[in-house]
Parts: structure tokens; C-alpha cells; sequence
């Protein structure tokens, strides 16, 4: 039934795959497992980008998979996965899920979903095409249920089964639709994309932790600010959490997110590391700006008309922020710091040079002076003490006041 096709037809080849994967690969195969590469990674060897992770799909439980593997570790209650650590990789083995459809709600959503299944059941459980295909390093085939490959050359999204109950099993499935499209550059057949609109609601209900989740993955496919506008698109911006519907909604703004996503983006695809505190930070600067400078314009001081603004902003998202702390420090932080560029009198630029977040804040103010909400002489000056000796800062300093 499936569609098989050699090396000579698809072109993959086994050295695309991590050593780790081979490794796991082979070990389970040879105790008598179905095992295979499967999800994002066969996707991206076929479109000649090399995968960030691979995944593994197997026949075996994960007790089975634990037992051969010393240092693995059965992870998740909802769905039973196993990592397996390989030297420096971990590489996530799952079980073949079932067909058999769990426990449902009352709006057809997933429950509970530990049944195991065959190969079959296990591609028609995921979510595109494209992210259905299975390919098996030791003879390097590809395994195509749901013609995914063909969807592939033709870089279209193609959710399998009927979109709209898919959804609803499922609502993070629509932003994967979004995210994906965004990252590849597909288009989202029509079938796929059309109830997306009338089902965006669903995700109201969705845990706030899962969809922080999806955002972080948005923010780090490359195309973060490609996958906001078409979350817009597609109707996908209100009402699924508070955060994206304060940048969305917020007037102005859009050349500063614009500018600050394209340098994140740029830095994700040359590999380099990203701070979420950052990305955060840039996302929801419109929505404090304005209320900053309403503050100022009102008679407060810069700092605590800054402090209120952040306030106002923090409980305009009524404590439903979901952001999880160890991002939002960093997030004020680079916020709070802004004003401290104005003041380059006397011993204080010297302080502010020794905090440990002035790279981050810097940064950021650089990219304000790029959109034109602070002097461009400002961020040079700030480069230039930073790069200094101490005589040469103390003649800055001078030259300022
Ligand atoms: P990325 O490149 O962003 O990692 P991915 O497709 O690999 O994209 P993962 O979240 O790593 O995404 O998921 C791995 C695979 O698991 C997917 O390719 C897909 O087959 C399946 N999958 C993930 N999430 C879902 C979902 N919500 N519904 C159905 N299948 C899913
Ligand atoms: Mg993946």
C-alpha cells in the first residue's frame, strides 16, 4: 500500500543522518525492531536542509527501547517517549502510535493516547504529509503513505485525513500549519488552510505552557517574523493568547518588530544562539514604548514613566502572561536598562558598562536608533565608550556633558 522508493528515486542518503540516529537505528533493527528516521528530519534531508534533531519511530514499547539502551530514560505521561542519549545528541524513539483514537472531549479533542499501533497507524496520526514519511538508513528507503513526497516537490501542506476534525483532536496543529509554511516557504493547500479561520477559537482551551511552547518554536524556525504576519493571515491572531494579540494589535511598532525579528532571524539561521529575554522583549516594545512616552509626555521622569509602563503592560495581560520567569527577568531587564543610555554624566556610564545585561540592552537601543526613536549620535557614542580606554571614556564623558 505504501509508496517505497529507493535511494536512486528520493536521493537521501544515509551519511545526512546523525551518527547517534544510525547508531539507534541499527541497534534496534538488529534486535528484531522496526525502527526508522521519521517526522521534520526526513522532511528537511528531502529538501536538502540539514535537520536539526532526529526522531525515531519504532515497533518496539518504550520498555523495550529502554532495555537496550543504557543510558535512555522513558520520559511523558500522555505520550510515552524515550530518549536516548548517544555522546552528545538525544534522540527521541517512539513507539508506532495506534489508529484507535483515546479518550476524546466533548469538542473531539485528544485525552488520553497511549495505544500502540503499526507503521500504518503510526503515519496517520501525523500531522502533514510531508511530516509522514519514514526512511530506513539501513537500505535507504523512504516509506510514503500519504504521498508526501509528491506534496513535497510541489511545497504544499497537506494535512492528512479531514482537516477540520484534525483540528479539533488537535488545535496546535493549526499553528504548526502556520509555523511550517512560514519556515519552508510551502503553501497551505487549500483543504488544510480553509478551516483554520473557523476553528481558531479552539485554542483558547489549549494550555498556556503548550502554545509558550509553539511560540518559542516560532520564534526560533528562522522566519519568526514571517510566521506572525501570516498567523494574521489567517486569523490566527486573536484570541489564542494575550501575548501575540498585544503585539499584533498594538499601533506602530511594526518597523522596530520587523527590524529586531530579522536580526533573530538571520542569527537562528547561521546556528548562532538567540535570548528569548530578547526576542520577548522586542515583541512587546511597542505596547511599552507607547505607554512610555504617553508617561513621559504626561510630565514623569523617564525611569519611573518606563516602570509603569511595564506595569500597565504586565497587567494588561492579566497575570495570563505565560511567559515563564526565567525569560521575563531578562525581558524587563533589557527594557529597564533603556533609559540608563541618556545619562552619560559622571561616573555612571562606567556603572552601566559593568552590568551584565548592557550588551543585550545596547543591542536593543541600537536597533531603536535604526527605527528612528533615538538619535543614531547616541549609539555611536555608547560604541565608542565601549570600545575605549579609561582616558579616552573619561574624555567622552566630558565631551557629552
Ligand atoms: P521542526 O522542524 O520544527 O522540529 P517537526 O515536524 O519535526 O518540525 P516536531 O514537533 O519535532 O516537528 O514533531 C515531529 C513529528 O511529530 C512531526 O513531523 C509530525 O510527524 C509529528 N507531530 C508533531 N506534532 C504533531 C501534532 N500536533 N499532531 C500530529 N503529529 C504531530
Ligand atoms: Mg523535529
Amino acid at each position: 500500500k505504501p509508496r517505497v522508493m529507493s535511494l536512486a528515486q528520493h536521493g537521501v542518503r544515509r551519511d545526512g543522518v546523525s551518527n547517534a540516529a544510525l547508531r539507534v537505528v541499527s541497534r534496534l533493527q538488529e534486535a528484531g525492531h522496526a525502527a526508522y528516521v521519521v517526522g521534520g528530519a526526513v522532511r528537511d534531508l528531502l529538501l536538502g536542509v540539514t535537520p536539526k534533531d532526529f526522531d525515531i519511530a519504532t515497533s518496539a514499547t518504550p520498555e523495550e527501547v529502554h532495555h537496550l539502551f543504557r543510558r535512555s530514560r522513558i520520559i511523558g505521561r500522555r505520550f510515552r517517549i524515550v530518549h536516548v542519549m548517544m555522546g552528545p545528541e538525544t534522540i527521541e524513539v517512539t513507539t508506532f502510535r495506534g489508529g484507535e483514537i483515546g479518550k476524546t472531549s466533548d469538542s473531539g479533542r485528544i485525552m488520553a493516547d497511549n495505544t500502540y499501533g503499526s507503521q500504518a497507524e503510526d503515519a496517520q496520526r501525523r500531522d502533514f504529509t510531508v511530516n509522514a514519511l519514514f526512511y530506513n538508513p539501513t537500505d535507504e528507503t523512504i516509506i510514503d503513505y500519504h504521498h508526501g513526497v509528491k506534496d513535497l516537490h510541489a511545497r504544499k501542506l497537506v494535512m492528512i485525513g479531514q482537516p477540520a476534525r484534525r483540528y479539533q483532536e488537535d488545535p496546535v496543529r493549526m499553528l504548526r500549519a502556520v509555523r511550517l509554511a512560514a519556515k519552508l516557504g510551502f503553501e497551505i493547500d487549500e483543504h488544510t488552510r480553509k478551516p483554520i479561520a473557523s476553528h481558531a477559537g479552539l485554542l483558547k482551551n489549549e494550555p498556556p505552557a503548550r502554545l509558550f511552547d509553539e511560540l518559542l518554536k516560532l520564534l526560533h524556525s528562522g522566519q519568526a517574523y514571517a510566521c506572525l504576519q501570516k498567523l494574521r493571515d489567517e486569523g490566527l491572531s486573536r484570541g489564542i493568547f494575550p501575548l501575540l494579540d498585544a503585539v499584533l494589535d498594538e499601533k506602530g511598532g511594526e518597523a522596530f518588530l520587523k527590524l529586531a525579528l530579522a536580526n533573530t532571524d538571520e542569527r537562528v539561521r547561521a546556528d548562532k544562539p538567540v535570548s528569548v529575554g530578547f526576542m520577548l522583549a522586542a515583541l512587546l516594545w511597542a505596547q511599552v514604548n507607547n505607554r512610555w512616552q504617553a508617561n513621559i509626555a504626561r510630565g514623569d521622569k523617564s525611569l519611573p514613566a518606563l516602570m509603569l509602563a511595564m506595569s500597565e503592560v504586565e497587567s494588561l495581560q492579566d497575570n495570563d502572561f505565560a511567559i515563564p520567569r526565567r525569560f521575563s527577568a531578562t525581558m524587563r531587564e533589557i527594557w529597564s536598562l533603556q533609559p540608563r543610555f541618556e545619562s552619560r554624566g559622571g561616573a555612571r556610564p562606567f556603572r552601566f558598562l559593568e552590568q551584565p545585561r548592557f550588551r543585550a540592552a545596547f543591542d536593543f537601543y541600537s536597533l531603536r536608533a535604526e527605527v528612528g526613536e533615538v538619535p543614531h549620535d547616541m549609539v555611536q557614542w555608547w560604541s565608542e565608550f565601549q570600545d575605549a580606554d579609561h582616558n579616552t571614556r573619561q574624555e567622552l564623558i566630558a565631551e557629552a556633558a
